[in-house]
């Protein structure tokens, strides 16, 4: 049962690390803020979150679903002990000022992200996706949607095959079913997949079609109004036909996510130009006007384009901003934490 759900060596080891026996392991389906829907090798269960876990406390993550659980009974109800260690994360950035990060979902293995073959298709969007991705820890696949709607989808493969690398690109409708079945071997037993894509790009439409049959079911379960259709209204996860689950996220729909560890993601997405900065005379190269670039040269040769530069360029400048934000952010926690001490201490 656990095993179905994605449970691994990983995990358990997690779990026996923390040496309580009788602790179980659980996977969060559904969550609110203080109850969780879990499965465990007995079946569905409700766990709680305990009020010492409410509190804001950087040391305890706050349970996102996708997350491993290590559960305890107390008073007949099973309560939430720890979580276990993610193996990926998804996370969205603060609004605003805020920049400390969200987690999203945990633990996903696949990421498919959908563009659209129409209006929606932007290369710079996907390398944003792409990065996002090799920053979760999660495995991306560039899915191009309605390929009905394009003259020319064979050529959209190799585009984004280009700025892709390693990773693999597939053209599909999703809403005539053309082609979907390439995303069959993604679709393995017990591997965790999410659908990215900005509102539009067809993200209902394919989950509807990779749960086939089975849409008028997770409606009925889910109750409500929204008959047949499935609707991404909540985040949860849904075991397809095939053994796969997929976790539904409108919280990912949003771009305005950066991990903690940003250079990982860029430097996986943008490993041309990552290659080429080796040969940089300066270990520290802005690819400005320092003697010796390898990167300006490439773009002289022709060989690197203006506009993928720009690309790499611009958000390496947004990842500065956000640690700017995060340590400005740390030393105001820090002046705020000395000044309650003072206080304290006056107040004696
Ligand atoms: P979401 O916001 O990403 O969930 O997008 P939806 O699944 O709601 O789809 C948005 C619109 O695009 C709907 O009107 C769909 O019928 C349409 N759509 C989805 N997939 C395709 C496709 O493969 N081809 C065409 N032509 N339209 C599609
Ligand atoms: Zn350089």
């Amino acid at each position: 049962m656990l095993k179905d759900f994605g449970y691994d060596e990983h995990f358990a080891e997690s779990l026996a690390q923390l040496g309580r026996p009788e602790l179980i392991a659980a996977r969060v389906v559904r969550g609110t803020r203080r109850s969780f829907e879990v499965v465990t090798e007995t079946g569905r269960a409700v766990a709680q979150l305990p009020g010492r876990m409410l509190q804001r406390n950087r040391e305890q993550p706050r349970p996102v679903v996708g997350d491993w659980l290590a559960l305890e009974k107390k008073k007949g109800r099973w309560l939430i002990a720890e979580v276990l260690t993610r193996r990926s994360t998804f996370i969205r950035r603060g609004r605003g000022r805020a920049t400390e990060a969200q987690v999203i979902v945990a633990n996903v293995d696949i990421a498919l992200l959908l563009t659209g073959l129409d209006g929606d298709y932007n290369l710079r969007r996907i390398e944003r996706y792409l990065a996002l991705t090799w920053q979760s820890g999660a495995k991306p696949v560039v899915v191009l949607n309605k390929r009905d709607m394009s003259a020319r989808p064979v050529q959209a493969v190799t585009e984004v095959t280009a700025i892709a690398g390693a990773t693999p690109v597939h053209a599909i409708s999703a809403k005539h079913g053309d082609n979907v079945a390439a995303l069959e071997p993604y679709l393995v037993p017990a591997t965790t997949i999410v659908l990215l894509g900005s509102s539009g790009v067809g993200k209902s439409t394919l989950a509807n079609q990779l749960l086939g049959e089975d849409r008028q079911r997770v409606a009925e379960v889910r109750g409500g109004d929204d008959r047949g259709r499935h609707t991404t209204t909540s985040r949860e996860l849904i075991m397809l036909p095939s053994g796969a689950l997929l976790i539904d996220t409108p919280g990912l729909r949003e771009l305005r996510l950066w991990q903690a560890d940003t250079s990982v993601g860029i430097d996986e997405a943008f490993d041309d130009i990552t290659a080429l900065a080796q040969s940089c005379s300066f270990v520290d190269c802005s690819h400005g006007n320092e003697p010796d670039c390898a990167v300006r040269a490439a773009l002289e040769n022709g060989t690197l384009s203006k506009q993928r530069l720009a690309s790499y360029l611009k958000l390496q400048m947004e990842i500065d901003d956000l640690e700017r934000l995060r340590e400005e952010r740390l030393r105001a926690d820090e002046r705020g934490r000395s000044r309650r001490k003072r206080k304290k201490l006056e107040d004696r």
